[in-house]
């Protein structure tokens, strides 16, 4: 592929980057677009680089506390896709936004994906998306923003745009930065206003926009982020009714304890408390018999049940989930739902293990006797020693008996 990219596909280029890392310039300037962000994501996700290597790296150049803290919410994302699996596609709590999930539209509209909204900065980024597959992360933040909060599209069209483009596409950091945008993974949406955008974006958009030339986001056709926060808010999201119940804080529980308000003439002559009981029925995967740990779990050794899953203490799984690349965490007893706290994704490798590690190097292929030092699913990058050497080394698991050593 011949993307228009500065972007090179080696161990090598990615060791140019590793290098020009400056941790305290990082810090200070990495919300700006032009700041000195590390331009390393796509190395990391395709295992070229580790995280572990990356820190390391960032350590050993002093400080770096920002960049840390940024490295660690890739691993956090990657380890909540681990616990959940394709979860990652579902809104994780109710949304914030006061408006209901049919409020969203279920495709991203045409002007989008066609970089034709209208709005510079929004059809430069959408551009920079689809032409060269890496926009910084401000540039995410803001775009997703748009698709979510001012053209009120579900996260889930807008993510999966994002992973059809971007180089660095990992559905883990991308759902869930999504989503927490969306406010199905945080206490409340994020938007931005044009001060905002103009501050972090070197003022290179507004300047030539059509929209911005008619006036702010209250003027007919003008910049839409152009007013303060309080007013964005009030236009975009939805607060309840005088006398709407919202759902209690924690959730829907099997009983729950309501206040009805009731509203006359626009005053409030009463509050009474009110116990509700609430039932939700699923069809989720129960064990059949005793199940101990380690065990795999096939569909055909796992009973589907409708269940009450507010009387389960554990969310279970629903019974259309895929749960082939997991195995038992715990024993489950006999006729129990399965949660997400009993499952680990299944190592192919174990510690301890011998292995055939196998390298390919410009046509050159060697392979070696190795013994795994941790355990690893299938993709997981593992140390392993060398029988001979006795040296360690990075190696991505490809199968029971199979790592591949990469340079
Ligand atoms: C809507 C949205 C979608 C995103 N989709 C992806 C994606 O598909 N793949 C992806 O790798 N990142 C994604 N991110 C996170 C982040 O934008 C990119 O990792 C970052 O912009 C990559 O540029 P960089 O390497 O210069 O990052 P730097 O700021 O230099 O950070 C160094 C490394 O830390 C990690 N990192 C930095 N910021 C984040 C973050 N907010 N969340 C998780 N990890 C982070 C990345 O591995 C990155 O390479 C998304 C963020 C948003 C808001």
């Amino acid at each position: 592929m011949n993307l228009p990219t500065d972007f090179r596909g080696s161990r090598q280029a990615a060791e140019a980057l590793l290098e020009a890392i400056d941790p305290a310039r990082y810090g200070a300037t990495r919300n700006h677009l032009d700041g000195a962000v590390t331009r390393l994501s796509p190395y990391i996700r395709h295992g070229v680089l580790t995280l572990a290597e990356v820190r390391d790296r960032v350590l050993a150049r002093g400080g770096g506390g920002k960049l840390i803290q940024e490295l660690g919410w890739r691993d956090y994302w990657q380890r909540l896709w681990r616990q959940w699996g394709d979860g990652i596609w579902l809104d994780r709590e109710p949304l914030k936004t006061g408006h209901p999930p049919e409020a969203y539209g279920p495709d991203l509209p045409a002007d989008l994906s066609a970089a034709a909204t209208g709005l510079a900065c929004i059809d430069a980024f959408a551009t920079d998306l689809m032409v060269t597959g890496w926009l910084h992360n401000h540039a995410r933040m803001w775009l997703a923003a748009y698709v979510v909060h001012w053209r009120r599209v579900r996260w889930q069209a807008g993510a999966r745009w994002f992973l059809q483009h971007l180089l660095d596409a990992d559905p883990a950091s991308n759902n869930l930065s999504w989503q927490w945008l969306a406010s199905s993974f945080s206490h409340k949406p994020y938007i931005f206003n044009r001060a905002n955008l103009e501050r972090f974006g070197g003022g290179r958009y507004c300047a030539a926009c059509p929209a911005a030339s008619r006036g702010g986001a209250a003027a007919p056709g003008g910049c839409p982020f152009d007013a303060s926060y309080e007013w964005l808010q009030a236009r975009l999201f939805r607060s309840p009714e005088p006398g709407e119940q919202a759902l209690p804080p924690g959730g829907l529980a099997s009983v729950m304890q309501l206040t009805v308000r009731g509203v006359s003439g626009g005053k409030i002559i009463g509050e009474w408390p009110l116990q509700v009981r609430a039932e939700v029925w699923r069809e989720v995967w129960l064990a059949p018999q005793r199940m101990d740990r380690g065990q795999m779990l096939q569909p055909s050794l796992l009973t589907a049940r409708t269940v009450d899953i507010l009387k389960e203490f554990n969310p279970p799984i629903a019974a259309d989930q895929d749960l082939s690349g997991f195995e038992l965490a715990q024993a489950v007893q006999a006729g129990k739902p399965i949660s997400r706290k009993d499952l680990v994704e299944r190592s192919l490798v174990r510690k301890g293990q011998f292995v055939d590690a196998v390298a390919n190097e410009g046509g050159l292929n060697i392979r070696m006797r190795a013994q795994a030092m941790e355990a690893g699913p299938a993709g997981a990058v593992i140390r392993v020693r060398n029988l001979d050497s006795q040296k360690v080394f990075f190696a991505q698991v490809i199968n029971e008996n199979q790592v591949q050593v990469r340079f």
